[in-house]
């Protein structure tokens, strides 16, 4: 610590809105801040992979992190905080004063840090576990302490300060924000993930076809441990909307929202994914509402996950058929079936526009394959549409093919899962568009298909 300037702390709140960050707890600056009495739990950032240009090796989490210190003034915030593996329930959450910057106070800082104090006698250093905080305001801009006693006075003020931020009405909520819940399955996972292993080392025949209609929760306990290089894709119908229920043809041009029950469909999912060990990445959705309103109601349930929207994920078009009632083009319909099933999968329902199963396989694989490659070793989960979904499961399956696209089932809110190789492919999404379909195709193994919550049906 060097410079003589006397400084006095003003301290305002000012609510931001609120960050979470998910980090491991590395070692600091080493300058004794526990024997002063507010030891900092210095969060890993990765500047490695950020300097060098390596943003693709980044996780959601790392990233999350970085964008953090990096669009946010420097200075001294208020969050509660939990450490992955301390203490049960919302007891494990604390009140943090931290500091995110340079730490001008002293001169050996080279790139900024963000050091926690987290406001609680813990039994033991957790150097090697994660943090989860959310950060919920700003309370003062960094200042170069003159002595080692102003220091501690202050970074004490800062302490009491940020405690009565927190506990005011407007953040006290914050202690039961669901992104600490989750901490509860991310402890609980590395078991849960050794009983899977057991599971399918005690199956030999594992799985060679995928499980049809099964209950989410036994399905996935009983999935293979995800390889090294792949991305574990949960691929969902959205829950149903006012044009299943009337029968009307809802296609890509013909939006249609979800009905009660069809809300209820996703939240009861979410629910069965909480109880299940999967941490989600991403929770993506067709840019379509029904699909939008049924990833939202499962992204509330996984706050880490990143929420995007692929416009290529749109259901299928029926060109100037759209809203239409079924009944009143049931003809054509079941003409289009027989079509299909010939294998005339280039059929278009409505003649002059639309979409045959062909052109929504040549829109959607590639758009799949080139967001799945960005995601290896992570589990994502996206919602899409009846026949966006057939499409892709059907031409997986090597034993079905687009031709039997019919064959597959597949409800409202009905959950498939399926395994891609990263490595499959050649990595650049300009060569996943060139790649022919049976190529892309062959990149994905379905492991389960249109499973359901369980009771779903004596219970809706
Ligand atoms: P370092 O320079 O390695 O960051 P500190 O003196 O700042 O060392 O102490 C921080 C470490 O102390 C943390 O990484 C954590 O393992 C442990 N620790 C114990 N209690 C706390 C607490 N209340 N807040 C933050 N870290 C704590
Ligand atoms: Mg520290």
């Amino acid at each position: 610590m060097s410079g003589s300037v006397a400084a006095t702390a003003t301290r305002n709140l000012r609510w931001i809105a609120p960050v979470r960050l998910r980090a491991e707890v590395v070692h600091g600056f080493g300058r004794g801040s526990k024997e002063l009495g507010f030891p900092t739990a210095n969060l890993r950032i990765r500047w490695d992979l950020e300097n060098s240009g390596k943003h693709a090796q980044l996780t959601e989490g790392e990233h999350a992190v970085l964008q953090f210190v990096q669009s946010h003034d420097t200075g001294i915030y208020c969050a509660f905080g939990r450490v992955e593996g301390c203490g049960e329930g919302h007891g494990g959450v604390h009140r943090v004063a931290m500091s995110m910057g340079w730490n001008p106070t002293f001169k050996d800082v080279k790139t900024k840090a963000i050091e926690p104090w987290i406001m609680h006698e813990f039994k033991e250093d957790f150097y090697g576990s994660h943090l989860r905080l959310v950060v919920l305001g700003y309370i003062r801009p960094e200042i170069e302490f003159s002595n080692l006693d102003e220091l501690i006075r202050e970074i004490k003020a800062d302490g009491e300060f940020c405690k009565a931020a927190l506990d005011g009405p407007e953040l006290i909520r914050f202690l039961y924000d669901p992104f600490f819940e989750l901490t509860r399955y991310a402890m609980s996972s590395t078991k849960m993930s050794s009983r899977i292993k057991d599971r399918s080392n005690d199956c030999s025949s594992h799985q060679a076809t995928p499980v049809v209609g099964m209950c989410v929760r036994t399905a996935l306990q009983g999935l293979p441990p995800l390889q090294l290089g792949n991305t574990r894709f949960l691929l969902l119908r959205h829950g149903e909307t006012f044009a299943n229920e009337l029968g009307l043809l809802s296609g890509g041009g013909n939006d249609s929202e979800l009905t009660a029950r069809g809300l209820v469909q996703a939240e009861r999912l979410a629910e069965e994914l909480g109880r299940c060990p999967t941490e989600l990445a991403v929770v993506g959705s067709s840019p379509l509402q029904r699909a939008v309103a049924s990833a939202n109601a499962i992204a509330m349930l996984f706050s880490t996950a990143k929420r995007i929207e692929l416009d290529d994920l749109r259901e299928m078009s029926y060109g100037s058929f759209e809203g239409a009632c079924i009944t009143n083009v049931s003809h054509q319909v079941k003409a289009t079936s027989g079509h299909w099933r010939r294998g005339q999968t280039n059929h278009r329902l409505c003649s002059e526009a639309g979409e045959s199963p062909e052109d929504v396989a040549n829109r959607v694989l590639p758009a799949l394959c080139c967001f799945l490659e960005k995601h290896p070793d992570q589990t994502v989960l996206l919602v899409c549409h009846n026949w966006v979904n057939r499409v892709l499961l059907a031409s997986a399956m090597p034993e079905m093919g687009l031709v039997r696209l019919l064959d597959v089932p597949q409800r409202n809110c009905g959950l498939n899962v399926l395994d891609f190789s990263c490595s499959g492919g050649s990595g650049s999404p300009q060569q996943s568009v060139a790649a022919t379909l049976p190529t892309l195709a062959s990149r994905f193994k379905v492991l389960a298909v249109d499973l359901k919550v369980s009771d779903s049906e004596s219970r809706m």
